[in-house]
C-alpha cells in the first residue's frame, strides 16, 4: 500500500488516502518521495478547472526522490539513485512524436496527476524514461520545482533557438515566471519582467530581470512596444492581449504556457504585417528535462522556495491559491 494525499472531488481539501499500486509494471520504477513542489496546475487539477480531473486525485508533479524498485525492463537508473519527476509519467514510446524525441507531445502521454497517482505521497511510480537522473551540483532539496515549472519555461528557450542577443519578456512572476527570469538571464538575453504586483519589482531584478513593467498598465506596455523577440506568458488570467502582442518586434513570438481559460483574441494584422507568431507548449521531453537540469546546475539556478511539511499540504495549497507563495512552495516528505 502507498500512503498519499488525495482530493476526493472538485475543490475538496486533500485527505489521507492509501492505495494498492498492484504489481510493478515491467517498464516502471518506484520512487520514494523526498520532496515535491506545488505547481498551480496541482490546484487546477484539484479544482477541475480544465474538466479533465479524475478522482481521487493525488497531486504532485515536481518530485525529487530515490529509486526503490525497478521493473524487469526498466533502464537508465539504478536502485538508490536520486531522480526527478515532472508533469509526464509515461508515453507510448513508439509513435512518431516519441521516436522523434518529443515524448511530451505523445497523444498517449500520461500526466503524473491525471488518471495516475502523483507525488503528494510517500512513493509513486513512473515509466523509466520519465525518472530523470539528477546531475551533480544541483541542490536536490530545492530542485523539485525545476521538474515541471523549470522545464516548462526552459523548453521555449531551447526549442525555438532563442539567442543571447534576443530580448525576452516574462509575464507573471510566480512559480514559473521567477524561474523563467533566471533561465533567460543565464541564457544571455535582455530580460523584462511583467508583473501585476508592485512589491515584486526588486525581487524580479534579483532573479535576473533588467527591466520591470506592470502587466496591467497599458502605458507601461505601450512604452516597450515593438521591442521583444519572445514574450513568455505564465499567467492563467486574461490580459490586454493586443497590447501584449504589441510589445513584440517583427518576427517576435508570444509563447503561452499559462493555462488561460478564456480564448486569447489575436488580430490577424498584428501577426501578418510584422510576421509575428503566437504559440504554446506542454512541459518538456525527458531529454529537454535532463538538459535543463544540467544547465541549472552549471549556472546555479535554483527556485526561490518556501518549505512546508507534507502534512501541512492543505495550508500550503491555500497559501498558493491566495497568491502569497514566494515563489514556489516545496513539500518535504
Ligand atoms: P503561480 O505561481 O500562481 O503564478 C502565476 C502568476 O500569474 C502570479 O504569480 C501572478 O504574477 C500572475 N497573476 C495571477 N493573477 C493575476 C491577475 N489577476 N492579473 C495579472 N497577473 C496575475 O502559478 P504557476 O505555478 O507559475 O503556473 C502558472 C500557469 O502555468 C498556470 O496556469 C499553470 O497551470 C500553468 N502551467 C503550464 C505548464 C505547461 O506545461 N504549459 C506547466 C506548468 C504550469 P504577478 O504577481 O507577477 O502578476
Ligand atoms: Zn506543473
Amino acid at each position: 500500500m502507498i500512503k498519499a494525499w488525495a482530493a476526493k472531488g472538485p475543490k475538496q481539501k486533500l485527505e489521507r488516502y492509501e492505495y494498492d499500486p498492484g504489481p510493478l509494471g515491467a517498464e516502471e520504477v518506484e520512487i520514494a518521495v523526498e520532496s515535491c513542489g506545488i505547481c498551480h496546475s496541482d490546484l487546477s487539477i484539484i479544482n477541475n478547472d480544465w474538466g479533465i480531473s479524475q478522482y481521487p486525485a493525488v497531486p504532485g508533479h515536481e518530485v525529487i526522490g530515490r529509486v526503490v524498485a525497478m521493473g524487469l525492463q526498466a533502464k537508465g537508473v539504478e536502485i538508490g539513485q536520486q531522480v526527478g519527476v515532472g508533469w509526464g509519467a509515461a508515453s507510448c514510446m513508439h509513435c512518431h512524436q516519441c521516436l522523434s524525441g518529443d515524448q511530451n507531445l505523445c497523444a498517449q502521454n500520461l500526466p503524473t496527476i491525471v488518471g495516475h497517482y502523483g507525488g503528494f505521497a510517500e512513493r509513486l511510480r513512473v515509466q523509466w524514461p520519465w525518472a530523470i537522473p539528477l546531475p551533480d551540483g544541483l541542490d536536490s532539496s530545492n530542485a523539485g520545482p525545476l521538474l515541471c515549472g523549470g522545464t516548462t519555461v526552459f523548453t521555449p528557450l531551447h526549442v525555438f533557438g532563442i539567442r543571447p542577443t534576443d530580448r525576452v519578456g516574462v509575464v507573471g512572476i510566480g512559480g514559473l515566471g521567477h524561474m523563467a527570469l533566471k533561465f533567460a538571464n543565464a541564457w544571455g538575453c535582455e530580460v523584462t519582467a511583467f508583473t501585476s504586483t508592485e512589491g515584486k519589482t526588486n525581487e524580479a531584478k534579483s532573479f535576473g530581470a533588467h527591466h520591470v513593467v506592470n502587466s496591467r498598465k497599458e502605458g507601461d506596455l505601450r512604452k516597450i512596444a515593438g521591442s521583444l523577440d519572445l514574450l513568455l506568458v505564465t499567467v492563467n488570467v486574461p490580459l490586454d492581449w493586443a497590447a501584449m502582442i504589441g510589445t513584440l518586434r517583427p518576427k517576435g513570438r508570444m509563447h503561452v504556457v499559462g493555462a488561460v481559460l478564456e480564448p486569447i483574441p489575436v488580430g490577424s494584422m498584428d501577426l501578418i504585417m510584422p510576421q509575428r507568431s503566437v504559440s504554446g507548449s506542454p512541459n518538456g521531453s525527458p531529454v529537454t528535462m535532463q538538459t535543463m537540469l544540467e544547465f541549472a546546475a552549471r549556472h546555479g539556478i535554483s527556485p526561490q522556495t518556501e518549505h512546508f511539511p507534507m502534512q501541512k499540504v492543505n495550508e500550503a495549497l491555500a497559501h498558493l491559491e491566495a497568491g502569497k507563495a514566494r515563489y514556489r512552495i516545496v513539500l518535504d516528505a
